[in-house]
C-alpha cells in the first residue's frame, strides 16, 4: 500500500534521539528550548511554547486569550476535529464560518457576514481560528482588517502549513495573528512523534501558555501572590495541564527542522508532477491563490461531478483495492454526532458539505517516488474507465 503520508527518519534523527536517550535530561531538558528557539527562528516570530501535541497548543492558546464559558469561537468545518474543540474545551460555544469553494479555507466574504449579523444581535466571536487547508494560507490581511473591526483574536491552525509561506513570508510571523499552531505528528511535514508548537510575537501570550503547559505553576516571584519562600518555592496561580514535550521529542523535531526546506521543495516538485499528469481526469486540482506558496501537506482533488459518472466512493474504493492509500480530509466538523447533539445539521454550511461530498486526498510524502507517484496516475485513469 501507498500510504497517503508518511514521515522521513534518517540518522541524524536517530543520533539526535540517542544523544538524549544517554543525557542526563529525558524532559523539560535543553532539547525543548532548543526545538522552540529554531521553530521561532524559522518562522521569524519571538516566542515559542512546544506542546506534547497541536490539540494542547490549541487549547492554551484559547486560554491565554481568554477564552471560557459565554464566549464564542469560529473555525472552518472542513478541518480536524482539534480545530474546533479547543473552544470546546474552554466550556466556550463553537460555531463554523463556510469555506470558499476554490482554496476550500473559510470564506473571507462568508467570514464578513456572518460578523455583520452576529454583531447585530451581541454574539460577535472571541476568537477565530483560521485553518490553512493543506498547506495553504487563508488571506490573513483580510482577515486581520476583520479582526481590528470587529474585535475578535486569531488563532492560526497551521497544523498543516509549517515551511508554507504567506506574501513571501513564512507562516508563524503572527504579523496577522495572535497566536499560530503547528502540529508535528508523523502524517505532518516535520515530526516529533507526536508534538505541537504555539509561536507569537506577545510575552504575555507566551508566558501564560508556559505556565498552562505545567500545571498553571509558575516560579516568577513577579508571578506570585505574596512573597517567595525561598529558592524551592513555586504557586499555582491557575488551573493548568500537563502538556509538556519530552526531551525526545524535542529532539527529533529539532533535527527534523533542519530538512524542513528540503522537504518543502520536494513536496512542491511531487505536486507539481501531479498538476501536470492529472490535468486530463476530471477532476479538480488544487487552486493556489497567488499570495500563497503552499507546504503541499495534502494534495485534495475533486470529482467533477458534470464530467464523470463515478462517485467519490467508487473511486475511493478502487484505488484502495489497487493499493492506494487514498483518504478524505476532512468529513465537516459539524456533522460529527457530537456536534450534532450541540444543534448543527445537515445543510448549515453547504459549500463545506459539497465539498465532502467529492474530496480526495491523493498519496504526498517526502520518500514518493515518481514511479511511486506514476502508478497513481495509472490507477486513478483505470478508476475512471
Ligand atoms: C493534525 C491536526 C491537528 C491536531 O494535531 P495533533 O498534533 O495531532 O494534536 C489540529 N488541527 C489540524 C488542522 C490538524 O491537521
Amino acid at each position: 500500500m501507498i500510504p497517503y503520508g508518511r514521515q522521513n527518519i534518517d540518522q541524524s534523527d536517530i543520533d539526535a534521539v540517542e544523544e538524549v536517550l544517554r543525557s542526563d535530561w529525558l524532559t523539560q531538558g535543553p532539547a525543548v528550548s532548543g526545538f522552540e528557539q529554531r521553530v521561532a527562528q524559522y518562522c521569524s516570530s519571538s516566542y515559542a511554547v512546544a506542546t506534547n501535541s497541536a490539540t494542547s497548543a490549541l487549547h492554551i492558546a484559547c486560554l491565554a486569550l481568554d477564552l471560557g464559558p459565554g464566549d464564542t469561537l469560529w473555525t472552518s468545518p472542513i478541518s480536524f476535529v482539534a480545530s474546533a474543540n479547543s473552544g470546546r474545551m474552554c466550556g466556550a460555544d463553537v460555531d463554523f464560518v463556510d469555506i470558499d469553494p476554490h482554496s476550500y479555507n473559510m470564506s473571507i466574504h462568508a467570514l464578513e457576514e456572518k460578523l455583520k449579523s452576529a454583531k447585530k444581535v451581541n454574539k460577535l466571536p472571541k476568537i477565530v481560528i483560521l485553518v490553512h487547508l493543506a498547506g495553504q494560507s487563508c488571506e490573513m490581511q483580510r482577515i486581520k482588517e476583520l479582526s481590528n473591526e470587529y474585535g475578535f483574536a486569531i488563532i492560526e491552525d497551521a497544523s498543516h502549513a509549517i515551511g508554507g509561506k504567506y506574501l513571501n513570508e513564512p507562516i508563524g510571523g503572527c504579523k496577522y495573528s495572535d497566536i499560530t499552531v503547528f502540529s508535528f505528528h508523523p502524517v505532518k511535514i516535520v515530526t516529533s512523534g507526536e508534538g505541537g508548537m504555539a509561536v507569537t510575537n506577545q510575552s504575555n501570550l507566551c508566558n501564560r501558555m508556559k505556565r498552562l503547559r505545567s500545571h498553571g505553576i509558575t516560579r516568577e516571584s513577579v508571578e506570585m501572590e505574596g512573597e517567595t519562600e525561598g529558592a524551592w518555592y513555586y504557586q499555582q496561580i491557575e488551573l493548568g495541564f500537563n502538556y509538556r514535550i519530552t526531551d525526545i521529542q524535542a529532539a527529533l523535531g529539532y533535527s527534523q527542522m533542519r530538512r524542513l526546506d528540503v522537504f518543502i521543495r520536494r513536496r512542491t516538485v511531487l505536486a507539481q508532477r501531479y498538476n501536470t499528469h492529472l490535468e486530463r481526469l476530471p477532476l479538480a486540482l488544487p487552486f493556489q491563490h497567488a499570495d500563497t506558496a503552499s507546504s503541499w501537506h495534502l494534495y485534495i482533488v475533486r470529482l467533477k461531478q458534470k464530467e464523470t459518472v463515478k462517485t467519490r466512493e467508487e473511486i475511493f474504493n478502487i484505488l484502495r483495492k489497487s493499493g492506494i492509500g487514498v483518504n478524505v480530509h476532512y468529513i465537516p466538523i459539524h456533522l460529527q454526532p457530537y456536534y450534532r447533539r450541540l444543534g448543527f445539521c445537515l445543510g448549515d454550511f453547504p459549500k463545506a458539505e459539497k465539498y465532502y461530498q467529492n474530496a480526495i486526498s491523493l498519496p504526498l510524502f517526502f520518500d514518493l517516488s515518481e514511479n511511486e507517484q506514476d502508478r497513481v496516475v495509472a490507477e486513478l485513469e483505470n478508476a475512471f474507465q
